[in-house]
């Protein structure tokens, strides 16, 4: 059978399993990226051909290898300046405690069972975990009273989740328990998290602890913790303004002007700073004109007064002052000019 993937986990297991790569590690961590496909109904940031990145860690059962997979989404989103997100976490238990705490929502659910949609009631004798994430309204007003996991979990289980919350805290890291989170896939065991912005219902990441589907899969086993971005929805996140570079123009006065500026303007470049430049003779004031007419807020300009100073005219066309740059100090200048607006714009 062929099927269009849709997410990469179970593929990155079987590779792991497939190169034998736990012979050569004891801690193996993978990342991957590339477009996933499920038939979902497509609206606004679900999509049936979408993107995502992710990583996986393979042999290590410490808690805090869940704490750095989620350090790491959360220093993407801070890179991203994204603001006003959370995670959302929840332990789905290890076998036992899946077992202990599925008859208990049996129970529980059992009881209210006419109240419940029609998926549900199928649901709590296929797999009643699944009830909880149930969007349906009448069910998720059942649920509001539904015994949490956390309070049948085992000492094993429990620690695992305190462990957890300690460097988060400590990171900074935005997160609060979700006693209904369960995540889509059976494999997950312990930890479980979503990214959820401003309290939206869909999430822009997620992932979990899997320590039973390596050798589900066939192999050894091997405790295993991941997460995917779904970079659809993160580029969404990302305003237009932090894409933005600042547009600086350089004029020259002269050949000679030229001559010379265009091994600083090289010099600046390679110092990561974009600059626009304009080699068509005109004097100052059309020079000028053109910025203006471009909207241009900082000009550079080299004339033959200038070049025997060492300097660059600095010009911000928006505040209108002037100032004299040195080449030596061009590019932090620029730098520092940079950094204002970004500053400016968070
Ligand atoms: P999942 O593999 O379901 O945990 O999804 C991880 C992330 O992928 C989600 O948090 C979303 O950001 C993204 N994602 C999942 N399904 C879709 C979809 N149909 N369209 C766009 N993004 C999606």
């Amino acid at each position: 059978m062929l099927a269009l993937r849709p997410e990469a986990t179970a593929g990155v297991v079987r590779a792991y399993l497939e190169h034998q790569m736990y012979t050569k590690k004891k801690i193996t961590r993978l990342y991957y990226s590339g477009p996933m496909f499920r038939y979902d109904r497509p609206q606004k940031g679900r999509y049936r051909q979408f993107y995502q990145i992710g990583a996986e860690i393979f042999g290590g059962d410490s808690p805090y290898f869940d704490a750095e997979l989620i350090i790491i989404i959360d220093r993407i989103l801070r890179q991203f300046k994204v603001k006003q997100y959370i995670f959302e976490m929840n332990s789905v238990g290890c076998d036992g405690c899946k077992v202990r705490y599925s008859s208990k929502l049996q129970e529980y659910l059992n009881q209210r069972q006419d109240g419940l949609c029609q998926d549900c009631q199928v649901r709590i004798k296929n797999n009643v975990l699944r009830v909880l994430d149930c969007k349906v309204v009448s069910c998720k007003q059942i649920l509001e009273n539904v015994p949490a996991i956390q309070e049948i979990l085992c000492s094993v289980c429990k620690k695992h989740q305190e462990m957890l919350y300690q460097p988060l805290e400590r990171n900074k890291v935005q997160f609060m328990e979700n006693k209904y989170l369960v995540r889509g896939l059976d494999y997950y065991t312990m930890t479980v998290f979503e990214l959820k912005i401003n309290g939206g219902e869909s999430a822009v990441a997620g992932g979990g602890r899997y320590n039973n589907l390596v050798a589900e899969l066939g192999g050894p086993s091997i405790p295993a913790v991941g997460f995917a971005i779904g970079m659809d929805r993160l580029c969404n996140l990302v305003t237009p303004e932090i894409k933005r570079n600042i547009d600086i123009f350089v004029f020259f006065l002269g050949q000679n002007a030229m001559q010379n500026g265009i091994t600083i303007i090289n010099e600046v470049r390679s110092s990561g700073i974009r600059l626009i430049t304009d080699y068509t003779e005109r004097n100052l004031k059309n020079h000028l004109k053109v910025a203006n007419r471009e909207g241009a807020e900082h000009v550079l300009i080299l004339g033959e007064d200038e070049l025997s100073k060492q300097v660059f005219l600095y010009k911000n066309m928006k505040k209108g002052y002037q100032k004299q740059v040195e080449f030596e100090h061009l590019s932090n200048f620029l730098k520092g000019l940079k950094n204002a607006e970004d500053t400016y714009m968070r």
